[in-house]
């Protein structure tokens, strides 16, 4: 999964949904911890700007 930061809006539903915790948003940063990163797309199917992207 990646995140295209220019599309992000710092909603928070992508933290929400990810069951490992792996994303945090602040007023207007993103943060994401790749390694522990399973690729489920929870979080890309929650975010409404689809700013996160599955990688191939
Ligand atoms: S792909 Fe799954 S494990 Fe990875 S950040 Fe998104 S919700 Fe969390
Ligand atoms: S769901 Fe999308 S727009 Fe909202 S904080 Fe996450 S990446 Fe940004």
């Amino acid at each position: 999964m990646k995140i295209v930061k220019e599309w992000c809006m710092y909603c928070g539903e992508c933290a929400g949904v990810c069951p490992r915790c792996l994303i945090e948003v602040g007023e207007a940063t993103i943060t994401f911890d790749e390694s522990s990163c399973k690729d489920c797309e929870i979080c890309v199917q929650a975010c409404p700007v689809r700013a996160l992207i599955k990688e191939e």
